[in-house]
């Protein structure tokens, strides 16, 4: 009897263990995607993170299609 309320006792330690570490994470990411730096495209001015964003000429597109847009018509 003994045994299994140590056992319980450990399991509830772990799983307390586990879920810090998962809140730990997630705060951390929002706090990453809080400060991503934004670049606005120039073919539409739509905000895009830099890192999802392409670069052309000094330019920011969100997209292949506005770059090529934007390129044809300048
Ligand atoms: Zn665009």
């Amino acid at each position: 009897m003994l045994v299994r309320l140590l056992l319980f006792v450990v399991l509830c330690i772990a799983l307390a263990w586990a879920w810090r570490g998962v809140q730990r994470s997630r705060r951390a990411r929002r706090i990453e995607s809080h400060t991503t730096e934004t670049v606005r495209c120039a073919q539409c001015a739509l905000h895009v993170p830099r890192s999802a964003a392409i670069r052309a000429e000094q330019h920011w597109f969100c997209t292949p299609g506005h770059r090529d847009q934007y390129l044809e018509s300048h």
